[in-house]
């Protein structure tokens, strides 16, 4: 390794996606949108597929392309296509596409009567996330839906949970009925989807009950929690982080107490101490406002974060009494087992959510990819 490597551990990929397949008994859509929450796209999407993802779902179609460019078959979703994408690679690459619009809708089948190739379609309701889908306008959208019935298959109607992490379960019920209603008038005039799927991995995790026919099995996948607070860490869920994050110590040396450290010299050394200056920082997804309540794994213990992250480095103090030298390779995050920093541990020493800290790791970082 030369300065930094995110390593990607592909069997706690597949242990993650057997843990919630073994849970919900239900044909599993692995989410690899972003760089599979940055972890890599296609070596993700492969172990995924070879663990028994059914499905693979994206956000962009580019993202989707990508996966058939790799040569990887089987039901693609790309879920979030502007108008005016390349609608024709999609189709000629049957990369099922989600419509909530009139306009993308139209687009979409123009497309199709050109190159004669019927658009597998998914229709996203909005039960109330209130971000996309269809929700008000139902009633106009169904009748646009009918009068090209014919012209495009139906694969499903989804909807997303804005809750599903929460104790309190009243709010994803209320969705669920909605979404039950709402399903119910594409039945009344003959708009039968083939599946219907709402789950991400909250909700997969606390609502296994829940009628469907496919879960979306996003965050879990890489081994951590939906949500720390409300439903506990990885470990309280059998879920095993995939990823661990490297780098090395670029100098080791020693400072008096009333130091100042970085910008704005928030950072200071109260005691005479060593520091280590870390080769790392915000270009590659350290998040410069986080607080010493993360660090690095140096030495056999942890050395916190000392001042504001800078673009390409970051300090830490190591303690007087550290052997850590110049040199040193660190863990920066891990799954912890070993005393290092978790990314749940970033995450809130950044004001952050865990999802956030993995799908910034920057594209300086190689990702190699070890099963473990
Ligand atoms: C990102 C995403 C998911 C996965 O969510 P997780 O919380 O990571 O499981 C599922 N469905 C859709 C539509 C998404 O955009």
């Amino acid at each position: 390794m030369s300065r930094a490597a995110a390593y990607v551990n592909l069997s706690a990929i597949a242990h993650n996606i057997s843990v919630i397949k073994q849970q919900t008994k239900k044909p599993l859509l692995a989410v690899v949108k972003a760089d599979a929450y940055g972890h890599g796209l296609i070596p993700v999407a492969k172990a995924a597929k070879a663990a028994g993802a059914d499905w693979l779902g994206t956000a962009l179609l580019e993202e989707a392309l990508a996966l058939r460019g790799a040569k990887i078959d089987g039901p693609i979703i790309a879920w979030l296509t502007p108008l005016g994408e390349d609608f024709v690679a999609a189709l000629k690459n049957q990369i099922d596409l989600s419509v909530s619009s009139i306009e993308l809708l139209n687009e979409i089948l123009q497309v199709a009567r050109q190159i004669k190739i019927k658009p597998r379609l998914h229709v996203e309701l909005d039960t109330g996330m209130t971000r996309g889908g269809v929700r008000d306008d139902l009633d106009k959208f169904l009748a646009e839906l009918v009068k090209v019935k014919q012209e495009f298959e139906l694969v499903g109607l989804w909807t997303h949970f804005a809750q599903a992490d929460e104790p309190a379960k009243t709010f994803t019920q209320l969705q669920f009925q909605k979404f039950t209603q709402m399903s119910e008038l594409f039945h009344q005039v003959g708009l039968v989807p083939q599946i219907k799927h709402f789950s991400n991995s909250a909700a997969s995790i606390n609502f296994k009950d829940l009628s469907q026919d496919l879960i979306r099995w996003g965050i879990g996948m890489y081994g951590l929690s939906p949500d720390v607070i409300n439903m506990g860490n990885s470990k309280k869920l059998g879920l095993q982080p995939a990823m661990k994050l490297i780098c090395k110590l670029h100098l080791v040396k020693t400072v008096a107490a009333g130091a100042q450290v970085g910008y704005g010299g928030i950072g200071k050394v109260n005691r005479d101490t060593k520091i280590a200056v870390v080769n790392m920082g915000y270009a590659d997804g350290i998040p410069r406002i986080s607080s010493n309540k993360a660090g690095v794994f140096v030495a056999g213990k942890r050395a916190p974060l000392l001042g504001r992250v800078s673009m390409d480095q970051f300090v830490v103090d190591l303690g007087n009494d550290s052997n850590a030298k110049t040199g040193d390779e660190v863990i920066v995050f891990g799954d912890g087992a070993a005393g290092e920093y978790t990314v749940d541990d970033w995450a809130e020493a950044a004001n952050t959510i865990n999802y956030e800290i993995v799908t910034r790791i920057g594209v300086r970082v190689p990702r190699i990819y070890v099963h473990e």
